[in-house]
């Protein structure tokens, strides 16, 4: 299902783009996280992790990368995020896959820690769930 994100890749909707090829743009996200805060998006319409081939996303990771040396050209910051949120109870708002690039530097408020859930877990659970992901490979 199309999204606002194919509009800025159409040009319908104005965005400030920072890159484009034939299957990847890049433009800062609306909502600046933090200075910086960059869109990487592949043109064609996938929703999520789940579904976009793989050639497609490791073209999209290469762009990640180029565009972080740029962020940290541009702006030195002293620290980046990269992060997707896929699925709504993961955060994700805008159902057309795509990575975040988010500067960090020394003094902004931007929070991305996770809980520590280690301390109930024996050797035993680690090995279900690392034979369980193992199992689960394609
Ligand atoms: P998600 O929540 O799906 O991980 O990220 C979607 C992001 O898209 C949000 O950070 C939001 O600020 C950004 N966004 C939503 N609408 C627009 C828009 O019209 N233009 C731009 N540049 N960013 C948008």
């Amino acid at each position: 299902m199309s999204t606002i994100f194919s509009k800025i890749i159409a040009k319908e909707i104005p965005a400030h783009f920072v890159y484009e090829d034939d299957l990847v743009v890049a433009f800062l996200d609306i909502s600046q996280a933090t200075k910086g805060h960059t869109l990487v998006v592949p043109k064609a319409e996938y929703r999520d992790i789940f579904s976009v081939p793989d050639d497609l996303a490791a073209h999209v990771m290469k762009i990640a990368v180029k565009m972080a040396q740029a962020l940290k050209t541009a702006f030195d910051p002293a620290g980046i995020n990269i992060l997707s949120n896929n699925g709504e109870k993961s955060g994700q708002t805008v159902f057309h896959f795509h990575l975040h690039l988010i500067p960090r530097y020394e003094k902004d408020d931007a929070k991305f820690s996770l809980k520590n859930n280690m301390s109930n877990l024996s050797i035993e659970d680690y090995r279900e769930r690392a034979r369980l992901i193992k199992a689960a490979l394609l």
